[in-house]
């Protein structure tokens, strides 16, 4: 392996990355589709991460960012998976991608884009729905987050920052994915299969916070008295998830929680990483519209959606949310003025909403 790619002009796979990839053949995800290919030196055959062929082993396993890498060490394309095809899409959603990081003008004309990557606007559109689940116009509205072009200057390559924003995996971004969320398109599989979770606890003037994260983003905001019972809740909320107490991992995140909860408005944004249903996703972003200082109820809630007649599912999914305070479901209440339940305590929300209402 270590004199195999010195002729290549790839960039060799990190041990970490390396280790993210195979974790992520094991499990089949999807959402990794596009950000790598793993070929099996046994059968000279490369596959993308979520096909559905027997595992080889780990030894005989080699992973490249990209299909003509792969083939470049002589592996040929799987035909259960087609990883070939799956990159062209991707592909040229890449290339797309660094002409927007570079381009200086915000305006956005889908003819000269496609002209500029030698494509018809017909094959954009086609590549864009099939690697992203997106538009190109939808795309391009999204892809320009601070939080893309950071890890850009950041020095992540196109695809690491893609899949790390939620664009790497084939159509699976819902229809409504809003990238400010930070969600990653993907449901995961119940109970947070293949999720590796930290958590810390931290003080605050309503309690005990517990704050959940992943390497992509946050996966659960707890409020309550006592540090054992916010775990065991988090152990039932993703019980096939790997959790272990973060000695340090995201402080930024933490902080930003508290000074939340302390009534504070937000001065980052912080990126999500949670399970969910398309439907959740969709009243926890309407959630992230209502401005700090005021309430909707749970109908006004359902008619922002569409959905004059899902009162209750909004409701449900109000009180499934597992980041509090990040998706204000504190600030949704019943039609008849009263503040209705809380996950986390009547009171906390009541404390919320007055801090908020002070300071908005
Ligand atoms: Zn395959």
């Amino acid at each position: 392996m270590q004199t195999q790619h010195r002729n290549s002009p790839s960039q060799p796979i990190p041990t970490l990355a390396a280790d993210r990839f195979w974790q992520a053949t094991l499990h089949r995800d999807s959402r990794a589709d596009g950000s790598f290919v793993f070929a099996v030196r046994s059968t000279h055959i490369y596959c993308r991460p979520s096909c559905p062929a027997r595992r080889p082993l780990r030894r005989n396993t080699v992973f490249f960012r990209t299909a003509q890498d792969a083939e470049r060490q002589g592996f040929r394309p799987c035909r259960r998976c087609r990883p070939k095809q799956q990159d062209s899409a991707t592909a040229l959603v890449q290339q797309v991608a660094a002409v927007l990081a570079n381009a200086s003008k915000d305006s956005f004309r889908l003819g000269s884009l496609a002209a500029k990557v030698n494509a018809s606007p017909a094959m954009l559109r086609r590549a864009f729905r099939r690697a992203t689940g997106l538009s190109p116009k939808e795309f391009e509205q999204t892809f320009r987050l601070s939080r893309f072009k950071k890890m850009l200057r950041e020095g992540s390559t196109i695809t690491d920052a893609l899949y790390a924003c939620g664009y790497g995996s084939s159509s699976r971004l819902y229809e409504k994915t809003n990238a400010h969320l930070g969600m990653t398109p993907a449901s995961y599989r119940k109970g947070g299969a293949g999720m590796q979770i930290g958590y810390t606890v931290a003080n605050t003037s309503l309690g005990k916070v517990l704050v959940a994260a992943t390497e992509r983003g946050v996966s659960a905001v707890y409020l309550g008295e006592n540090e054992r019972t916010l775990v065991e809740e988090l152990r039932k909320e993703y019980a096939k998830a790997e959790i272990v107490r973060a000695a340090d991992g995201h402080d930024n995140w933490l902080k930003e929680i508290v000074r939340r909860v302390e009534g504070n408005a937000p001065s980052v944004d912080l990126p999500l990483d949670v399970q969910a249903t398309a439907f959740q996703r969709r009243v926890w972003q309407e959630l992230q519209k209502i401005p700090r200082g005021a309430t909707r109820t749970y109908t006004q809630v359902a008619r922002a959606l569409h959905k004059p007649r899902s009162v209750r599912a909004v409701a449900r999914a109000c009180a499934t949310n597992p980041v509090s305070i990040i998706v204000p479901c504190h600030r949704v209440i019943r039609s008849d003025g009263s503040l209705a339940g809380y996950r986390w305590g009547l009171p906390r929300k009541e404390k919320l909403l007055e801090r908020e209402a002070a300071s908005a």
